[in-house]
């Protein structure tokens, strides 16, 4: 009988872009994606990456690979994919994880906030996967594309002020599952999670401007906790591997239940 090797199919050997991967939710799955035996190109907004991701690139040293970009600035991100992309050797997918969240009330929105959060959470995840993908398809490689949204693009919790970002991610939403049907025929899937309240630097900044909303995300989920980068690894390993071969289009809400309670 045959037995599978104990690598995740279709991660082991494969290379993979990871945006806003120096921290939080990306800096998790990169590592994650490190110990399935993947490579990863990390790019993200600090021009050095900080120690816990210097001390993971010396452990990988040929497999993870940092480039510094800003996702809103064309040539800035263009030129790290490129980076990236010759360092890795060529590329299998990627995940978009950058991202910027604004909690405030709808009437007092600037159009810079709303802006901000359209440009990185929107137009840096559209033309980071566009440029991808041009890659996939000049490569003739099929490949899994990754987008993080969230669980606000489908979901409202009171008290959270989330109008502007909800809209961007929402944008995510309705582009992967447009862009599965327009790529389905090359062999490149599209996937997203929508996560609900994780313990990272996002909340936890959003938090010390407004600790009230200490209570709404340790209540808010009917399991009633934050979750945690590793509650995500899971799915998002699952969503980018071949196990998952026959799913595009999908959305995977890691919310602790809010999906279906809120
Ligand atoms: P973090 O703020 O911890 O990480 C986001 C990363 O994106 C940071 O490294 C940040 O850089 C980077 N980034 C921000 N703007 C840009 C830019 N213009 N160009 C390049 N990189 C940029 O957030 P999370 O890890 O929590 O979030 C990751 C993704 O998951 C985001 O898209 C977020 O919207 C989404 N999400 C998060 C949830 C949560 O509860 N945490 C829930 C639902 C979705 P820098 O460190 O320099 O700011």
């Amino acid at each position: 009988m045959m037995h599978q090797d104990s690598g995740i199919a279709g991660i082991t050997g494969k290379a993979f872009i990871i945006t806003g991967g120096q921290r939080g939710i990306g800096f998790a799955f990169a590592c994650s994606l490190l110990k399935a035996g993947a490579k990863v190109g990390v790019l993200d907004l600090p021009e050095k990456p900080d120690t816990a991701f210097e001390s993971v690139q010396k452990e990988y040293q040929d497999g993870c690979f940092y480039s510094r970009a800003d996702v809103t600035d064309q040539q800035s991100l263009y030129g790290a994919l490129e980076t990236l992309s010759r360092s890795l050797g060529g590329i299998d997918g990627c995940v978009t994880a950058a991202g910027i969240c604004i909690d405030k009330p709808f009437e007092e929105h600037t159009w810079i906030d709303f802006q901000k959060q359209s440009s990185v959470n929107g137009a840096g995840t559209f033309f980071t996967v566009q440029w991808v993908v041009e890659r996939l398809k000049k490569a003739g490689k099929p490949g899994s594309i990754l987008m993080i949204a969230s669980q606000a693009a489908r979901h409202v919790c009171p008290g959270h002020l989330l109008a502007a970002y909800a809209s961007s991610k929402g944008g995510v939403l309705a582009f992967a599952r447009n862009l599965a049907v327009e790529l389905a025929g090359n062999g490149i899937r599209v996937n997203t999670i929508s996560p609900g309240y994780i313990a990272t630097e996002m909340n936890l900044s959003l938090a010390r401007q407004r600790p009230e909303l200490h209570e709404i995300f340790q209540n808010a989920p009917p399991l009633k906790r934050m979750g945690t980068v590793d509650d995500l690894i899971g799915g998002l390993l699952y969503l980018l591997s071949d196990s998952a071969s026959y799913l595009t289009g999908v959305d995977l809400p890691i919310d602790g239940g809010m999906c279906v309670s809120v």
